[in-house]
């Protein structure tokens, strides 16, 4: 392939207008007919990628990329469009109704349109001077998602770049407030099976490995309460101080929910912290039908929220609701010197952990608006009849050992196998997917290789499953 900087497949209408160079910022006193039609063109030529998603593969092969860094002079509207091309060949697919490996779908459409305003109004999280209407849109939309997950009426919270930071900043909070700052010797408890964004958080807050303790999990993968009262009875009895329990609705693997009111009733009784990561869960109980599947988020001290996940707003989307919102500010104020007093209730740089920060809350207000609350549960309810589906279509395939739990995942592998024969599977069975244009993950669960699907894309038809079916029926040691 020829290492060009042009892409030859790029489309574009070359006029007089896309071959001048554009103003490098955005014309105050004018309608600026040169920057709409950059954007004009920048988003047909999204559109077009967006549109041709099931004619290619869930993951391109390795693409030419353009030049990294800047020419002596600036380019055109014209060349830097065709770059972004080249980017946009190499780029994952989620579009492609054969992506099924991960927890990412494709984008949501409102949350598109919202993303490129977020970055033309170029506001600013940390201040509410500098971003008067989104700070308010932040806390009122935290509030009323908080209370919707059924946390006590008053509740709200604050936007993230992706989970591992609103787990992290639940655990700083949760430290704070129990007043255990100074403790060396202080433990997080949460499952075997929690996300390693909780080991992240550990590093991050200066706490040796060991203080993550592990309880095990049941033979679905939740969190065996037995188990966890013996843990924290013993902690007691030791001296240690507890963080936070963490209990996890959805494991990335399998999407287990762990009990959580009996664990809550266990926190209550320890009278410890009840952090719940419900990065993939916790949408789940936006649907009526669904809610069950997720009984007891409302328990939590503080909750770990994805919509970047199932719901496909934007990257990164990720909310930590608390039950007491105002414990965020107590945790991270610092007193902003050079801004102006806020007005409601703490800048956005003073209740979490990031400074400056964009207006994500933009695309997942307008991502929520546009789905309504019927489309927000249809996106459920797909995505459970998909897992169902490819369960109905696996289960028979004997010697098949189906790993899942009660929300969107279904990992498998064959059974009896040693661990290197179904690692070996695992990676012959996915490029033979990859093969058929259907692309699943290969996680190592319980010291074996499994193949996952994430049955989160609402453009994965039956066809696609079936497909999957057939393949995986014949990567089987025949009996
Ligand atoms: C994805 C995930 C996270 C981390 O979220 P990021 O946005 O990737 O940082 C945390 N917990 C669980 C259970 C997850 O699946």
């Amino acid at each position: 392939m020829p290492l060009s900087p042009l892409a030859t497949s790029f489309p574009a209408t070359q006029g007089v207008l896309g071959a001048e160079p554009l103003a490098p910022f955005p014309d105050p006193h004018r309608h600026d007919p040169e920057l709409e039609r950059f954007l004009h063109d920048a988003s047909s030529q999204l559109c077009r990628w967006l549109g041709s998603a099931s004619a290619t593969s869930p993951l391109p092969g390795l693409s030419v990329l353009p030049a990294v860094e800047p020419e002596p002079t600036g380019l055109t509207p014209d060349r830097l469009l065709a770059d972004l091309q080249l980017v946009m060949e190499g780029a994952y697919n989620p579009g492609h109704p054969g992506a099924i490996a991960h927890l990412d779908p494709p984008p949501l459409a409102a949350s598109v349109a919202a993303d490129l305003i977020c970055a033309g109004l170029n506001n600013n999280l940390l201040a509410e001077e500098l971003s008067p209407s989104l700070s308010r849109l932040e806390r009122s939309l935290c509030g009323w998602l908080a209370e919707r997950l059924g946390l006590p009426a008053g509740a709200g919270g604050v936007a993230a770049s992706g989970g591992s930071l609103s787990n992290l900043m639940a655990l700083v909070v949760a430290r704070h407030h129990r007043g255990l700052l100074e403790r060396r010797d202080a433990v997080v408890v949460a499952s075997e099976e929690a996300h390693v964004s909780l080991a992240k958080a550990l590093v991050v807050m200066g706490l040796p490995p060991s203080a993550l303790v592990a309880v095990p999990t049941d033979a679905g993968g939740r969190l065996d309460a037995a188990a966890l009262d013996l843990v924290l009875s013993d902690l007691e009895r030791a001296g240690r101080p507890v963080i936070a329990v963490v209990a996890t609705a959805g494991t990335t693997v399998r999407g287990a929910v762990d009990p959580l009111p009996e664990v809550a009733t266990l926190c209550r009784r320890h009278g410890h912290w009840l952090h719940v990561d419900g990065a993939i869960g916790a949408v789940f109980a936006l649907a009526p039908a669904h809610a069950g599947r997720v009984e007891g988020l409302g328990l939590a001290d503080s909750l770990t929220v994805n919509p970047q996940k199932l719901l496909g707003i934007t990257k990164t989307s990720s909310l930590l609701l608390l039950a007491r919102p105002a414990l965020l500010l107590d945790t991270f104020h610092t007193g902003l010197p050079y801004m102006e007093l806020s007005w409601g209730g703490g800048h956005g740089g003073e209740t979490g952990l990031q400074g400056t920060r964009p207006a994500e809350i933009l695309k997942l207000w307008l991502g929520l608006r546009q789905l309504g609350e019927t489309g927000i549960a249809a996106l459920i309810q797909g995505a459970i009849e998909r897992r169902r589906h490819l369960e109905r279509l696996l289960c028979p395939l004997a010697d098949l050992e189906l790993v899942q739990g009660s929300l969107h995942l279904l990992a498998f592998r064959p059974a009896g196998l040693s661990p290197e024969v179904s690692e070996r599977w695992s990676q012959d069975t996915r490029q033979a997917l990859l093969a058929r244009q259907l692309m699943l993950s290969r996680p190592l669960y319980r010291g074996h290789h499994h193949l996952k699907a994430v049955l989160g894309n609402p453009h994965t038809a039956q066809a696609e499953l079936a497909a999957v079916a057939e393949v995986v029926g014949r990567s089987l040691p025949s009996p």
